[in-house]
């Protein structure tokens, strides 16, 4: 069989596709090979403004749709994903490289957090209160769908995370604005045909791709959006949290982490290593709860210093659509400057490199895995998230000493231990600061749980009945009778 090509991109405003607009186009690049992929039509201030009109038009229809309704229609967008997930796979590991099998996982993974939702909006409920005064029939506290919302997500996860904003907005009752990363616009682009294709109104849904901070301030100050959320970086998130705050539009923002891992004096050393590694050079590192601290007890260091970084080495990089490939190359090349500069201002600081550090001699844009061992708390590696293929190694003495380093640090979304005592396995899911803490096993991010961080890490949560809550909003309604 002839696999499929990448998709023409377009954008889909008021309603239709256009592979036009008037703020020029980019390219999508294979980060395999650095080839260009195809041309990405960028849009422009009217563009987006169009965009956000479409969705306030298409708002009220998709609004009074009955939830059980909006439960079946959203639940078939998860089945049309299911039914096109060789192509939406193959899209996605062509723009953003990660291995085929990790593609396909991702791809499922989505239609199960979009059927999830939609079956969430089946369970809105509300509650009624009992009055306080005479003369008051009923008090009731409802939600109700928060209103058109703009959506900005990255290309670590060009099917993830489309599918969690969009499956918790339109399960909710809410139209949206949708900006992917203009690196790996073809995975959300399939996505939004599957939701068109199982009824969600064409108004109701659209995407747009352009200058980012343009697209960001047109939407947030456009009147007709009510709510912004974002997944990418600190810093972006920071700026768009004071562009919401200024207009008082509701916000939640997914700013990625530092994961610790603390490796437990009698923790199942193989089995701990063999974990570790699969989390770490997943999607080459380039996951916001990916391990990067390595907290070791000093009995383990060593051996695990030694086996870990042999595991490094013997992974097999290559292009995502070799079946051989077990790490694919960073999503574009802005990251290998980045980790570059990490592991040279580590070195500088006096960390050494056990394995890996730079870019590999081959077209695309590989980065050799990499394990750093004593960077001081200074070294910029062991404050900013690496987002990348790199591992911090440190060994520690005292339980108290691991969880003070692993709450040291400004980030708390993600966080992993390894541990065969159960009270030990207690004491460091209540004392590590973190949206989720996983206990022998790094698989936090699951449809039916809430996925969010705490400190800078984020503001509110995606998936588990949690993230359908986080578009609506709260209204009282009682009613009295005249007296
Ligand atoms: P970046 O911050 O420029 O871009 C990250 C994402 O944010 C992209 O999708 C980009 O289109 C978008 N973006 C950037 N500026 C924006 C703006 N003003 N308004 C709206 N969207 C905007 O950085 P990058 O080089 O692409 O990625 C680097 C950093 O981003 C990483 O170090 C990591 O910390 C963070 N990141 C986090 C996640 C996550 O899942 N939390 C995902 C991807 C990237």
């Amino acid at each position: 069989m002839q696999a499929p090509r990448y998709p023409q991109p377009a954008l889909h405003i008021d309603g239709r596709w256009v592979t036009r607009a008037s703020g020029g186009e980019r390219a999508v690049l294979n980060p395999a090979d650095g080839g260009v992929l195809a041309m990405l039509p960028l849009a422009g201030a009217d563009e987006i403004r169009a965009a956000a009109d479409a969705a306030a038009r298409g708002w009220p229809a998709w609004r009074d749709t009955l939830a059980n309704e909006r439960c079946n229609i959203v639940r078939r967008a998860a089945e049309a994903m299911r039914q096109r997930s060789e192509a939406i796979a193959h899209t996605l590991t062509l723009e953003q490289g990660k291995p085929l099998a990790e593609a396909k996982r991702e791809v499922g993974l989505s239609a199960d957090i979009i059927d999830f939702q939609a079956e969430e909006a089946k369970r809105l409920y509300g509650r009624i209160v009992p009055p306080r005064v005479a003369g008051i029939l009923s008090q009731s506290v409802l939600r109700q769908p928060v209103g058109p919302v703009a959506a900005f997500t990255p290309w670590n996860f060009p099917a993830n995370l489309p599918a969690r904003k969009l499956g918790s907005a339109l399960a909710a009752g809410c139209s949206v604005v949708i900006k992917p990363a203009e690196e790996t616009p073809g995975t959300c682009m399939a996505i939004v045909q599957c939701f068109l294709d199982a009824g969600v109104p064409p108004l109701a849904l659209n995407m747009v791709c352009g200058d980012p901070p343009l697209v960001s301030s047109t939407l947030i100050a456009h009147e007709a959006i009510r709510k912004a959320s974002f997944t990418g970086s600190v810093a972006v998130g920071k700026q768009l949290g004071v562009l919401c705050a200024e207009r008082v539009k509701r916000f939640t923002a997914e700013l990625g982490g530092h994961a610790p891992v603390i490796v437990c004096a009698d923790a199942d050393l193989p089995f701990a290593l063999k974990a570790s590694l699969a989390a770490k050079f997943r999607n080459a590192g380039q996951v916001c709860a990916s391990p990067i601290r390595f907290y070791v007890h000093r009995s383990l260091h060593d051996a695990w210093a030694e086996q870990f970084t042999r595991g490094a080495q013997a992974l097999r990089l290559g292009p995502g659509l070799d079946a051989q490939t077990q790490m694919g190359p960073l999503a574009h090349e802005r990251r290998l400057h980045e980790m570059a500069r990490f592991v040279a201002d580590a070195r500088d600081q006096g960390a050494r490199v056990l394995c890996g550090g730079e870019r590999v001699a081959r077209p695309g844009f590989f980065f050799a895995p990499t394990v750093i061992a004593q960077a001081p708390p200074s070294a910029l590696v062991q404050r900013l998230e690496p987002f990348g293929p790199i591992a911090l190694l440190e060994p520690f003495d005292t339980l108290d000493e691991a969880i003070a380093k692993a709450n040291a640090l400004p980030y708390a979304l993600g966080a992993y231990a390894f541990t065969r005592d159960l009270q030990t396995a207690h004491r460091l899911g209540h004392e590590i600061e973190a949206g989720m803490v996983g206990i022998n096993h790094f698989g936090v991010s699951q449809p039916e749980m809430p996925f969010g961080g705490w400190k800078e890490s984020g503001i509110g949560h995606e998936m588990g009945a949690e993230g359908l809550l986080h578009y609506t909003e709260i209204k009282t309604i009682t009613v009295g009778v005249p007296q």
